[in-house]
């Protein structure tokens, strides 16, 4: 059957004709070589991309060096097994382990500390990249579920002082999804047209949509903390905040979205090394502001500040997680996996 003088046959031969004559071939431009080798010009993204078209091996589960390749099943199941295994090396679940409990003291709280993961940095490092194609995973069907008329969607929720690394779970986790179904917002000083609303507003309107991950860089939590150290409204105004932004947050959990409030906590030390390499290396030297040292005065009435966010404002819809972040792996792996875990539920 082969064409004489060529390496090539076209698809009608016996390797793409079962016995009863059926033709299994793709379609009539495809040529197979004698070995069984399938080249298919342009379309068929399975096997070896070449030039003009696609490379095919003979069977499936061979890869172009004709060696065996495992099956790895349908995207979902590999998921799964990922989020199990991630539980193996977790002492209990994060959410659990961090979670903000009565007599809870920030001022005895150790931010060197690597609470109930057993696996080391190396292994956290390995375990992230697993993770996060779980968490894409999970995110997407959220997604597709918010497209066909749900209405569920995630809010991560992130303070911290200066250097406690918010923004690198953004850039190490938040970066594991799908950036258009990620809503971000950074709060910074209000704005005029923000300073003429209730302090609520710019936050209520960067909630997010049905089916996406909303990620709040300092967030309504600003307007007890900053605006409390610095006196920026009379205590009798703010005092009442931590009422409102509970009942605020229990609204917005009824409305279908599952809030994750995460503080990232680290030592003074670690604050004024991170601080001071800021001003020390031409790439990290636009995160300074010079207000940054004057706040580091103020850690004491910071803590003090805090510590009424965790006894006032951790509920059952919406309770606060504090993760030690002096170990910039852990803080990472704790978030990743609090977010796994808010969207499983
Ligand atoms: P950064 O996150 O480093 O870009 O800094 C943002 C700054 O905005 C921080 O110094 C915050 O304290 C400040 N900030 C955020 N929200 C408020 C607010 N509601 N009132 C006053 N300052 C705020
Ligand atoms: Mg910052």
């Amino acid at each position: 059957p082969r064409v004489s003088g060529s390496e090539w046959s076209t698809a009608a031969t016996p390797n793409n004709t079962e016995s009863d004559g059926s033709s299994t071939a793709p379609d009539a431009a495809s040529f197979t070589s004698i070995s069984g080798w399938t080249f298919t010009p342009k379309y068929l993204s399975v096997g070896r991309r070449v030039r003009g078209g696609v490379l095919r091996s003979p069977e499936p589960g061979r890869n172009h060096h004709d060696e065996r390749v495992p099956r790895t099943g349908s995207g979902r199941r590999w998921s799964r097994r990922r989020i199990a295994m991630a539980h193996d090396r977790w002492k209990k679940p994060a959410h659990e382990l961090l979670r903000v409990n009565e007599g809870f003291r920030l001022e005895a709280f150790d931010a060197t500390r690597t609470p109930g993961w057993k696996g080391g940095s190396p292994g956290a490092v390995k375990y992230m990249k697993k993770q996060g194609v779980a968490l894409a995973d999970l995110q997407e069907r959220l997604f597709a579920d918010g497209r066909s008329g749900g209405h569920r969607s995630v809010l991560l929720v992130l303070q911290g002082m200066d250097g406690a690394g918010k923004g690198g779970i953004v850039r190490h986790v938040i970066g594991l999804v799908d950036p258009q179904a990620v809503q971000h917002h950074a709060f910074g000083p209000p704005t005029r047209v923000e300073l003429s609303h209730n302090y609520l507003w710019r936050i209520r309107r960067a909630l997010p949509t049905p089916g996406a991950l909303g990620v709040f860089d300092r967030s309504q939590y600003e307007d007890v903390l900053v605006v409390r150290v610095h006196d920026l409204v009379p205590e009798a105004v703010w005092s009442k905040r931590y009422d409102e932004i509970n009942a605020f947050e229990a609204k917005v959990a009824e409305a279908g979205t599952v809030i994750v409030k995460v503080a990232l906590v680290i030592t003074a030390d670690e604050q004024k090394r991170r601080l001071s390499r800021r001003l020390r290396l031409p790439d990290k030297y636009w995160k300074y502001k010079p207000r940054d040292a004057d706040e580091r005065a103020l850690w004491p009435a910071y803590r003090d500040a805090y510590q009424s966010v965790f006894d006032k404002t951790s509920t059952d819809v919406a309770p606060w997680h504090v993760i030690p972040a002096n170990e910039k792996w852990y803080a990472r792996l704790a978030v990743t996996e609090l977010l796994l875990e808010a969207f499983e539920t």
